[in-house]
């Protein structure tokens, strides 16, 4: 039997990047997946085609959209949250409007996602959010709201597991290090910039931070809650 099997779960953003393997490692692992994507329609598609899990079309701005998404796939084992945008810059010409929809993305949508997950989710469930390294430590310039929304979740699980544990649900945040997607790959410009703060130099992968999210959705992780897990290959050390 599949570790995961009868176990249903939701990944909030799994059509590209770390969210696809999420989608793909717990799928693998027996798991029924549904997944939300926003703008990238024939990815999710292929996804969804190569798991067999459901894609939902649900922007992470509007929060109805999120409610209904995570209330329509009824009681939740395994909720993840990875839908995260960056905006970088020099905060004093940042365009206020992109960094109000990477706070509603990456804070708001996360928090009511959760809280939505929560009120039906069994016990012993699990909420994971996708948090970043960012939040530990911040060696750039141009990194001061794409952290700040980062280091919020790191009192958001403090405090949902809290108001959960009682269920015995946990709440954890994953914090990647630079790993290779569309948002910031290998390849990138500020790649060597990025490896030169690390331990070990050079990008993680997306499979091994599902990995990660599907050790914390397990049974041997019953235990942690309210912990930052971090995966960045000595980035914050
Ligand atoms: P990608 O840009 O490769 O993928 C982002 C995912 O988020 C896509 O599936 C996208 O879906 C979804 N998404 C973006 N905006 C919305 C929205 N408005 N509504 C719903 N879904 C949305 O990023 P990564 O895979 O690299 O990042 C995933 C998470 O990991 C993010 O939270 C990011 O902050 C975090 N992270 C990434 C790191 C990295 O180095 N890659 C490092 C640390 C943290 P769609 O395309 O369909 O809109």
């Amino acid at each position: 039997m599949s570790v995961f099997s009868g176990r249903k779960a939701l990944v909030i953003g799994g059509s590209r990047g770390i969210g696809a393997a999420i989608v793909r490692r717990l799928s693998r692992d027996g798991a029924s997946v549904r997944f939300t994507w926003a703008g990238s329609r024939a990815r999710a598609e292929d996804i969804a085609r190569e798991t067999g899990a459901q894609a939902i079309r649900a922007d992470a701005t509007d929060r109805s959209a999120i409610l209904g998404a995570t209330r329509d796939a009824g009681p939740i084992d395994i909720f993840v949250f990875n839908a995260g945008i960056c905006i970088a810059g020099d905060p004093l010409v940042l365009n206020p409007d992109d960094v109000d929809r990477m706070i509603d993305i990456n804070i708001r949508a996360a928090y009511h996602g959760a809280v939505e997950a929560a009120r039906a989710m069994p016990d012993g469930g699990r909420i994971i959010l996708i948090g970043s390294t960012n939040a530990n430590r911040v060696p750039f310039r141009g990194l001061a709201a794409y952290s700040m929304t980062k280091s919020a979740l790191q009192s958001m699980v403090r405090g949902l597991a809290r108001d959960f544990g009682g269920r015995r649900i946990t709440v954890n945040v994953v914090q990647p290090g630079p790993t290779d997607t569309d948002m910031n790959p290998a390849n990138g410009p500020e790649a060597d910039l990025m490896h030169s703060v690390m331990a070990i130099k050079e990008h993680g992968c997306a499979e091994d931070v599902a990995a990660y999210v599907a050790f914390l959705a397990g049974h041997a992780a019953r235990g942690i809650t309210g912990a930052m897990q971090t995966i960045d290959g000595g980035f914050s050390a």
